[in-house]
């Protein structure tokens, strides 16, 4: 394993591995595994180990022990009820939700927390209100290193908020945005108080470009004609597009599917960008998502998500929020996989792209479902029928039953 780390924007190498944006030019970093040594691997090597994200070791930055609690080998679901009722050929779910903590983010995050104990960050770090504080207390209790979380005031789904109090980490309430937070914890690792993982962070995608190595090794290394997933800081599109292009520079796939990137109407900037054929985007101010792990506005790697979706050939696409929560439960209803709002966005899209005519019936498709449903348990109470109150008594629930 070599590789190196290098400002997506300019190319500089940088070295300082505690650096999370170009010390010139202020560009986002990106690592660049040396590909040489990689070329000796088969496929049928890497399915000696178990499948999880350390079943592709050789593809990731580490040099020593990892710090893991088994995450990726998420199931691949074929969905044949909701294929017949979408009339598309084929059509998979790769359920995320199955997790440690319930969502992707801890693909990035046993790489990033390895990261961290491997340069010797005395405490891990991160601004979030969602999946990535959930992860990070875990993965952070699992090292052994302490962990600061900075929430913004406003709202913060039940399952993701218990999540980071319950593992321990020292969580602040800031009287503040999100932007603030962020502020606060990057000027807090700037000083060297922490270790950022934060979505800006450049080794979190290497754990999560995972995901597109489980698909096609779940597929046999067969590969679909598109991958949808919801784009919120626009990490993991990038992540999963980068996945494939390794493989394909191995010459272990022969094409990249489609990356297709969902955003809520309300905060959608890469869309925007996307319609006008630009190569950035201009944020989005107070976005405004039912989907809130998508309610990002000014996305950490949106330039990078659009070079994905323009060199794939793929789209993007926004859903309504009432779209967003009918796809839900439509999933969860067909094909019994209960899903979190924003990652609902991706089985959405599918429909919305097929209805207006952007994708072929005829596609054999993966939509990347990024959470589990419990992660929020209050819009499932708001969006779906309350328990019909009745007596206690048989014959009262028998007259309920005609
Ligand atoms: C983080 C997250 C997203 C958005 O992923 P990005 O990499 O920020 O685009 C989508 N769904 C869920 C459930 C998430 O936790
Ligand atoms: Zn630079």
């Amino acid at each position: 394993m070599s590789y190196e780390v290098k400002c997506w924007e300019c190319g500089r190498s940088v070295e300082d591995p505690f650096l999370n944006t170009c010390p010139v030019c202020g560009g986002v970093l990106d690592v660049r595994m040396d590909m040489e040594p990689l070329k000796e691997l088969e496929p049928a090597d890497l399915r000696k180990r178990p499948i999880g994200v350390w079943r592709y070791r050789e593809f990731l930055p580490v040099s020593g022990s990892v710090v893991t609690l088994k995450e990726g080998g998420t199931p691949l679901y074929p969905c044949n009820i909701l294929s017949d009722k979408f009339g598309v050929r084929s059509m998979h779910v790769k359920f995320e939700g199955a997790n440690p903590t319930g969502s992707f983010k801890d693909r990035g995050m046993t790489m990033g927390v390895t990261k961290a104990v491997e340069i010797g960050a005395k405490a891990v770090g991160c601004a979030s209100t969602g999946n990535t504080s959930a992860s990070l207390s875990a993965y952070a209790a699992k090292s052994g290193l302490p962990c600061v979380i900075l929430l913004p005031d406003g709202y913060v789904a039940a399952g993701k908020l218990a999540q980071a109090i319950f593992y321990g980490a020292r969580i602040f309430q800031v009287d503040g945005n999100f932007d603030d937070a962020l502020r606060i914890v990057r000027e807090l690792s700037e000083e060297g108080y922490l270790y950022l993982l934060n979505s800006i962070n450049p080794f979190r995608p290497e754990g999560q470009k995972t995901l597109a190595f489980e698909i096609l090794d779940q597929l046999d290394y067969k590969v679909p004609d598109r991958v949808i997933l919801p784009v919120g800081n626009a990490a993991n599109i990038w992540s999963a597009y980068k996945g494939f292009r390794e493989m394909m520079e191995l010459g272990w796939i022969d094409r990249i599917p489609m990356m297709t990137g969902i955003q809520a109407e309300g905060s959608a900037p890469i869309v925007h960008a996307f319609d006008r054929g630009d190569r950035d985007f201009v944020p989005v101010e107070d976005p405004e998502t039912v989907a809130t792990a998508i309610r990002i506005g000014n996305p950490v790697s949106g330039k990078k998500a659009l070079h994905a979706i323009y060199e794939s050939g793929g789209t993007a696409i926004t859903l309504t929020d009432d779209e967003i929560l009918e796809a839900q439960r439509l999933l969860g209803r067909t094909e019994g996989v209960g899903v979190e709002p924003a990652s609902a966005a991706s089985v959405g899209g599918l429909r919305k792209l097929i209805d207006m005519g952007n994708a072929d019936r005829d596609e054999m498709v993966v939509r990347v479902c990024t959470g589990h449903v419990l992660k929020d348990p209050d819009i499932i109470i708001q969006s779906c029928d309350a328990p019909v109150k009745c007596p206690a008594d048989t014959e009262a629930v028998k007259r309920f039953l005609v």
